[in-house]
């Protein structure tokens, strides 16, 4: 523990390092805005069956009235895991948000427990905070065994080991800020809105945010076990509650993203675990294919990399990974020189630019490169 902190923090913490993006919103994304929405289990898996109301079919009727809200914004494209009473492996159901590139994934289920336990809860993905996160996130995960392959699919993974997600959550921990906070904005919707009992936004390791590359809750609308909860939620009125504050969330998220040219989205964690480097230290000088860049932004939209558009530093590179465009200044095999590279950012005013390496391409921690260059 932890990132989920960091990332509060940096959102709380707006405005200590706002960056300056001078650039109008007019480049218009010619894609639309894609969400994917997800009804837990289905077809041979029921989910909970507390006090006999159907977890599957109530999760399924909220998604679909979601996703008839979201349509009738022409710019948004909605794409359903499943839209009947089919069974869909979890790792298929990630497949479906990447392979859409979508923009956000929202999971849909009802929670369960043996006790009067009630309200609504909205997770992101991570280690689990404590036991109850766990339980949750554990009884969710054990869909697994209803699956054909899963000893395939989810090689190593025990579900009962907490432990067994360390290690899994890299791809999701970069689009942590977008996620919680579109999980407060549908909490507060449940809450302002609907009077529902907050159980807050948490974390947990759930296997259906863990496979998907962009920003991913998972919503509990609230306990099936528990009577008065569970009737409403069965209730033609409480299903259309539901699906009409998550959707307005979506859509408040959407103009969020839309409006922030870069803005409340471009802070990220930054790896604070590297090791000294000393100028003696030749070795330092990576080969192996790893190259070093400063990330000096990210954000929603496409800005064209030209020097006055970023306080005149240049070369600027940028690269979009889910549905953020990250731009990086500079490029460089030597670790000292990217070093000057970040100091030169943040004299620019990038005050929280970072180093970030690649290997092959692909993006790697600098720790990882740097501890194995000193080795
Ligand atoms: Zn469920």
């Amino acid at each position: 523990m932890n990132r989920f902190f960091s990332a509060l923090f940096l959102i709380l913490g707006l405005g200590l390092f706002q960056p300056v993006f001078p650039f109008s919103k007019n480049q218009s994304k010619n894609d639309k805005f894609t969400v994917v929405l997800d009804a837990g289990h289905g077809g041979h898996d029921p989910g909970n069956m507390g006090n006999g109301f159907k977890e599957k079919d109530i999760a399924l009727k909220i998604v679909l009235q979601v996703g008839a809200i979201l349509e009738q914004d022409p710019n948004i494209k909605v794409i359903y895991t499943r839209k009947d009473d089919s069974f869909v492996d979890l790792y298929v159901r990630g497949k479906i948000a990447n392979e859409a590139k979508a923009d956000l994934f929202v999971s849909v289920h009802c929670n369960s427990h043996n006790s009067s336990a009630h309200g609504t809860e909205t997770f992101v993905l991570g280690l689990h905070a404590n036991e109850r996160n766990f339980e949750v996130a554990k009884k969710e995960n054990s869909v697994i065994y209803l699956e054909d392959d899963y000893e395939v699919n989810y090689a190593g993974y025990d579900i009962n080991s907490p432990e067994s997600f360390i290690g899994l959550t890299i791809m999701q921990e970069e689009f942590l800020d977008q996620s919680i906070s579109l999980a407060k904005s549908i909490q507060d919707n449940f809450t302002g809105r609907l009077k529902r009992v907050d159980r807050g936004v948490k974390q947990a390791g759930f296997i259906v945010l863990h496979q998907t590359f962009m920003p991913s809750v998972l919503v509990e609308t609230g306990f099936l076990t528990y009577k008065p909860e569970g009737s409403y939620l069965n209730s033609s009125k409480g299903k259309s509650d539901m699906a009409t504050s998550i959707a307005s969330a979506i859509i408040k998220y959407k103009k969020h993203v839309d409006e922030n040219v870069g803005g409340d989205f471009s802070y990220e964690v930054e790896d604070h675990s590297l090791p000294p480097v000393s100028n003696k230290n030749t070795s330092v000088e990576t080969a192996a294919g790893v190259t070093f860049r400063v990330q000096i932004a990210a954000g929603s939209n496409s800005i064209e990399t030209k020097s006055y558009n970023f306080k005149g530093l240049s070369p600027i590179s940028r690269e979009k990974e889910g549905s953020v465009y990250r731009y990086y200044y500079g490029e460089t095999v030597n670790y000292e020189a990217v070093k000057q590279l970040q100091q030169e950012a943040i004299n620019k005013g990038y005050r929280s630019s970072f180093i970030v390496a690649f290997k092959s391409g692909e993006k790697v921690k600098v720790s990882s490169v740097v501890n194995s260059l000193s080795n």
